[in-house]
């Protein structure tokens, strides 16, 4: 984990917040994060698995193999880390709690991008405190294949700062976490849909009941 108090020695941070349950962490999650950087200049992303997700119950992973996962699979890039934030504080569960503590943790000079797919952004209007969040934040809108962003306009109408909202095309993927986890239920590969890390992660854990389907270590996952 890197700690957040490295955040406050970097001055004029543009930094990049991708947020989500990571059940798990896909290529859709990396290549949307890769493609914010480039697009709005940021010098960092930081992955933040959600603890208990506020709006999601049929999470299958913990959140400790989430976190894994996520490491696992942004390790070999410099720009990308992993916050145990939302993980480990009981106290931070909703999006506008996070970017309060990122914004306490930056120096006052910090630019923070809020990262999430069309889908969840036409959701803002539930989300806890839309129009202080987007007073803390810029929040980039990825769309992806399937997502129509027509009632994007309609949504965030009545929203202050609604300027602060951004969509970013990103290459089309449709591979989503809940699609890998129905791939898995019924013994599919996800080779390629998921990072070589996390296959071999799922593989030899525990978190999607692969062990009990599999009878035995499960190193063939992936290789259908
Ligand atoms: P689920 O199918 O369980 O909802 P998911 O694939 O949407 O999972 P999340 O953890 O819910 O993954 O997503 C985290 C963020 O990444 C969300 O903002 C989501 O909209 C976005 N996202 C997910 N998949 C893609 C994709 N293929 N392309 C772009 N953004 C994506
Ligand atoms: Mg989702």
């Amino acid at each position: 984990m890197i700690p957040l108090e490295r955040l406050g020695q970097r001055s004029g941070l543009r930094l990049g917040i991708m947020g989500g349950t990571f059940d798990p962490i896909h290529i859709g999650h990396l290549v949307t994060a890769e493609e914010a950087l480039l697009q709005f200049e940021l010098d960092e992303i930081v992955f933040m698995p959600t603890g208990q997700p506020p709006h999601k119950s049929s999470q299958v992973a913990s959140p400790e193999a989430r976190y894994m996962m996520a490491s696992v699979a942004t390790a070999t890039n410099p720009r990308f880390w992993v916050s145990r934030l939302e993980i480990d504080d009981a106290g931070v569960d909703y999006t506008v709690d996070t970017l309060d503590r990122l914004r306490a943790a930056c120096r006052p000079d910090a630019e923070l991008f809020f990262i999430t797919g069309a889908d969840a952004v036409l959701d803002i209007l539930t989300w806890k405190e839309p129009d202080r969040l987007l007073g803390l934040c810029e929040v980039i809108a990825a769309t992806r294949p399937g997502y129509d962003l027509g009632r994007l306009a309609g949504v965030l109408a009545d929203l202050a700062h609604k300027e602060n909202v951004h969509v970013m095309e990103i290459p089309a993927l449709a591979v989503s976490s809940s699609m890998i986890r129905e791939r898995l239920a019924q013994g599919k590969s996800v080779r390629y849909l998921v990072t070589e890390g996390v296959a071999a992660l799922i593989a030899k854990s525990d978190s999607y009941g692969l062990q009990a389907s599999l009878g035995r270590n499960g190193h063939d996952l992936g290789s259908g």
